[in-house]
């Protein structure tokens, strides 16, 4: 960590020398006094990136005021650059499932980092991370490597197109696969509907051939569809689960028509158990994209599937793909690592650890007599507030309550307790969330129900 002014105060990175001289501040006798505040550099930020981050949902928009920059978080805990302390329900969106800074993962990224940080050339342990998620996802007869779950799905949705010869690609209402143009579609509601950009930047061609179809619900498929690309447990629109044969029925559909099935497991993929949903649920997709958890916390994407499918990929046939870090050898290490902690008995205790999440929140809001449905699936927990029954679609958990979210996010935050700034996340436990954490998180959750059932 690169430190300026005195150092002393050992989470700041950012003490500023003239203020630490004028309040007499040494690294022996260090307040902080010396610290910029959040407010300070977030000023900063905006002044140097477009809304001062760099993944649009950090910008808090959607829930109001500024975000807190963080300087250092370990386990279950991160503290922003004033020293505040958070419990973290955010865990980098779930990939550091081992809790933040895990000595495993800091050893395994430092003694991979001594040997080189990359390459240009294949390395044993590309080899050995790809057999060990073959291991696990046995659907994984070949694994490539990238840098994100974004670069995954756009590899997914080529290889399919390739694979195929056909263009068309369907999704679901709800479902996100990334920053990837051809899955960056808009949906009408409750309808099937041929996909208009999402965004600006998205030419119409981009998404001509998308397909935007309502989740839970399986589609009537034709001899035009490459893929359909699915979250088999939907994680972005809160957490929805999938409805009893909805999966089966996408994968009878696929192989009715030809299609390829591509589960986006970016952020069930080694965190619904080593086999992910795929094998909590019994079905088996064609394609599957990684991200997250894969990375222990590191930038790192990955496709896996039939030998067949996935041979495709250049070098051996026609579907163009490359990467100058794809591979990396701290990611990789990284991945290695925590994929190699993640044993049954981890699973278990980590499911164990959301559903007393879920009824702590359960508890704090029916005290408060704040509507809510906290769901839960393996170890991912979602909230919806609001009176209506647990959603099982986007038009369903749209419903939530987004005004009242965003005072419960800001009354938690308040309360030393950060849960990712938007109505539509998942809230995430790992190994840092022990029993002292969740016994501390229980009362501040309490308090904050209370704060807005009174406001
Ligand atoms: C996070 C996510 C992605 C995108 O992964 P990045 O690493 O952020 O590019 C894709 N699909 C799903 C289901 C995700 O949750």
């Amino acid at each position: 960590m690169v430190r300026r002014g005195c150092g002393g105060f050992a989470l700041i990175p950012l003490c500023d020398p003239v203020r630490c001289e004028a309040a007499g501040c040494t690294a022996a006798t260090c307040t902080g006094a010396g610290v910029a505040s959040n407010d300070e550099l977030f000023e900063r930020s905006l002044a140097a990136i477009p809304g001062g981050v760099n993944s649009s949902i950090r910008a808090f928009r959607s829930v109001g005021g500024r975000p807190y920059l963080v300087a250092r978080a370990e386990g279950a805990l991160v503290w922003d650059v004033e020293g505040r302390e958070y419990i973290d329900l955010v865990q980098s969106y779930g990939a550091v499932i081992l809790g933040h800074a895990h000595p495993a993962i800091t050893a395994a990224v430092a003694e991979a980092a001594t040997g080189g940080t990359s390459y240009g050339a294949p390395t044993p342990r590309e080899m050995k991370l790809a057999e060990a998620v073959a291991e696990r996802v046995p659907s994984c007869e070949r694994v490539r490597f990238m840098n994100s779950g974004t670069e995954a799905t756009s590899t997914a949705v080529r290889l399919a197109r390739g694979y195929t010869g056909r263009d068309r690609v369907v999704i679901f209402h709800g479902n996100f696969h990334g920053a990837t143009d051809a899955l960056l579609a808009a949906g009408g509601s409750g309808v099937a509907t041929l996909g208009l950009p999402g965004t600006a930047g998205v030419p119409a061609g981009a998404v001509a051939e998308t397909m935007v179809v309502p989740y839970n619900q399986v589609p009537t498929l034709d001899a035009t569809v490459a893929a359909v690309i699915v979250e088999p447990v939907a994680a972005n629109m809160g957490l929805v689960a999938p409805v009893p044969g909805f999966l089966e029925g996408l994968r009878a559909e696929c192989d009715r028509v030809g299609a390829v099935l591509v589960f986006d497991e970016v952020i069930t993929g080694f965190r619904l158990g080593a086999g992910g949903a795929q094998h909590r649920l019994g079905v088996t997709p064609d394609l599957t994209t990684f991200g997250k958890v894969i990375g222990g916390g590191l930038p790192i994407g990955a496709v896996g599937g039939r030998a067949d499918i996935m041979e495709t990929l250049s070098p051996l046939g026609p579907v163009f793909h490359a990467g100058t870090l794809a591979g990396n050898p701290i990611a990789t290490a990284a991945g290695l690592a925590a994929l190699g902690l993640l044993t049954d008995d981890v699973y278990a205790e980590l499911e164990r650890r959301a559903q007393r999440l879920a009824d702590l929140l359960n508890a704090a809001f029916a005290d408060a007599g704040v509507q809510a449905k906290v769901p839960r699936v393996g170890t991912l927990v979602g909230l919806y507030l609001g009176d209506g029954d647990t959603p099982t679609d986007f038009d369903a958990a749209r419903t939530t309550d987004e005004v009242l979210f965003a005072r419960l996010f800001h009354a938690m935050l308040a309360e030393g307790v950060a849960m990712a700034p938007g109505a539509y996340e998942a809230l995430f436990v790992g190994l840092g969330h022990d029993d002292v954490v969740l016994d501390r998180l229980a009362d501040r959750a309490h308090r904050a129900a209370m704060t807005i059932a009174a406001s």
